[in-house]
């Protein structure tokens, strides 16, 4: 099928929920994208965080073909050994003790608020718990992640969602002292929000937030699913901060590609679980998580922790440098590979000039760029997006400017 084929015919079988950018992708080499015309991208999105090794690792694609030929499903019906091997190397990597996976990131959140319900449920024998989310939250699309969603226009069409969700100010610690009360069974929060925008919690902000949680046996849980997997420089964003949370909710770069999510938990939550309480038909796979294990051993074997460490400045470094260069961002923000600059207008302008010039970056809502590259990207790939970067931005504000005069 021809590109424009493919295109118009998307149009007409695919439900209309995607703007979508006017590039059919092929293939994938390293940090490389190619479109069925041939023309390479350098990739600065990663699927949306998710190709944390960059595309077309031998060594992963090796496991799951492998696995591929022995057994892709078997129900939780029964033990599977990747599932088991995947959950001791995610709980030892968080601190968790606990392991349960899902499919996707939505179904992580959707089974950490069942957990943190039936934990509350459980001490006090009363099904009136509720959850503080934040402001600019961003938790998935199902019924209940969008319930705790902080942004009112995601979820007004979709009301009435699940009650009980209350929310305080991202890094505002008084905002959320102010939402407490005896029914709180818990408080979730992203470490670096994402589509939010690329806003990293403070310090203050979160030790605070788990202090709270501390004193009140209130349930802590963080959503790792864009910010963890070594996107900060840690395998999760949390261990920068020195806090533990109750909950932990992964995904995304968690299977590097293959659809798979999971929420954790320490010994004390994970027990509100009796069994029946929970439950899938594909999650926890072997096929999915023999992916999981060997993103865990190839985090290892690349140093791919060292390595974000050593690049993550070095992106910072250039990102400063165009946010000193032009007065029309209007702020550089980000930890880790996890990096955004915000314009003062929308960047939708960018970003088509950039990908016509063989770079793919997405937003962060209409007047952020979101730099999510793969965690394998090296000095010389951020060269060459920055110069790419510069020409495009140059052009849009020369524009801009156009048009005011006229
Ligand atoms: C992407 C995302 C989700 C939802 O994950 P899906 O796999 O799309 O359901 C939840 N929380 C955060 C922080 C995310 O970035």
């Amino acid at each position: 099928m021809e590109t424009i084929q493919c295109m118009e015919e998307a149009d007409k079988v695919l439900m209309q929920t995607y703007n979508r950018y006017p590039i059919v992708l092929e293939k994938g080499e390293g940090v490389y994208l190619y479109d069925k015309d041939g023309n390479q991208y350098l990739d600065f999105a990663s699927g949306i965080a998710v190709f944390a090794l960059g595309y077309g690792n031998q060594e992963f694609n090796h496991a799951l073909k492998e696995q591929i030929d022995k057994l892709l499903h078997t129900s939780n019906l029964f033990y599977n050994h990747p599932a088991v091997e995947a959950a001791g190397k995610l709980a030892k990597a968080s601190g968790m003790d606990r392991v349960f996976f899902t499919n996707s990131g939505a179904e992580a959140i959707e089974g950490a608020i069942k957990l943190a319900r039936k934990y509350y449920y459980k001490k006090y024998q009363r099904a009136d718990s509720e959850i503080i989310a934040m402001n600019h939250s961003f938790h998935g699309r199902s019924i209940g992640a969008l319930s705790i969603t902080g942004t009112k226009k995601y979820r007004d069409p979709f009301e009435p969602l699940m009650g009980g969700v209350n929310f305080a100010e991202f890094n505002n610690l008084e905002s959320v002292k102010a939402l407490i009360s005896k029914k709180t069974a818990a408080i979730i929060l992203e470490p670096i929000q994402g589509e939010g925008g690329l806003h990293p919690a403070t310090k203050e902000f979160i030790r605070g937030v788990e202090r709270l949680c501390k004193e009140q046996d209130i349930l802590l849980i963080l959503d790792e699913i864009q910010c963890g997997m070594g996107r900060s420089g840690e395998m999760f964003a949390f261990q920068q901060y020195g806090v533990k949370p109750d909950i932990l909710t992964s995904a995304k770069a968690l299977g590097c590609g293959v659809a798979v999510g999971a929420f954790a938990a320490r010994e004390k939550v994970a027990e509100a679980f009796d069994l029946g309480d929970h439950g899938t038909t594909y999650g926890g796979n072997p096929f999915a998580t023999t992916a999981v294990s060997k993103v865990f051993d190839l985090f290892e074997e690349e140093q791919i922790l060292t390595h974000v460490k050593k690049v993550a400045p070095y992106l910072s470094e250039k990102l400063q440098g165009l946010y000193h260069k032009y007065d029309c961002i209007t702020d550089h923000r980000g930890i880790g590979l996890m990096q955004g600059l915000e314009f003062a207008f929308p960047v939708k302008d960018i970003i088509s000039k950039a990908m016509q010039r063989g770079l793919i970056l997405i937003f962060a809502g209409p007047n952020v760029l979101r730099f999510l590259p793969p965690l394998i990207i090296t000095k010389a790939h951020v060269d060459e997006m920055i110069t790419i970067l510069d020409q495009c931005i140059a052009e849009v504000r020369n524009e801009n400017k156009q048009m005011d005069r006229n």
